[in-house]
């Protein structure tokens, strides 16, 4: 089992008991590693980690991806949401849908279409 290493800037410099690794008289604070994170997708061990890490470099990774310039819309067109209703507490399938945030109107969904995520019925962003 590997270890990931939480990506926080800063996580060395707090000093909690679970930071302070090695052998006397050589410990030290360290960057916290864990088999798995919960925090930005699994690369932070906490929120303050995480937020460090936007403080950082979020302006940069922003302008990289591409920064937003102009208001969106959201329109018919791009308003259907993947939705569904558990039943399992009555044993009955779980019921998987479509709908549209503007229009209200809803159309079945197969689990798989539910799951895929290149599924969709909106043709704008
Ligand atoms: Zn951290």
């Amino acid at each position: 089992m590997s270890l990931k290493f939480c990506q926080g800037p800063d996580c060395h410099t707090y000093t909690t008991q679970d930071r302070l690794k090695g052998t006397k008289p050589n410990k030290t604070y360290q960057t916290r590693r864990r088999s798995s994170f919960y925090y930005g997708n699994g690369n932070f061990c906490d929120q303050r980690c995480m937020y460090n890490w936007f403080q950082k470099f979020g302006d940069r990774a922003i302008d990289h991806f591409g920064r937003v310039t102009e208001v969106k819309h959201l329109t018919e067109q791009n308003a259907w949401t993947k939705n569904y209703n558990y039943n399992g507490y009555r044993n009955l399938p779980d019921v998987y849908y479509y709908l549209n945030t503007i229009t209200k109107e809803q159309r079945p969904l197969t689990e798989e279409q539910y799951n895929n995520d290149n599924y969709t019925l909106n043709t704008g962003e």
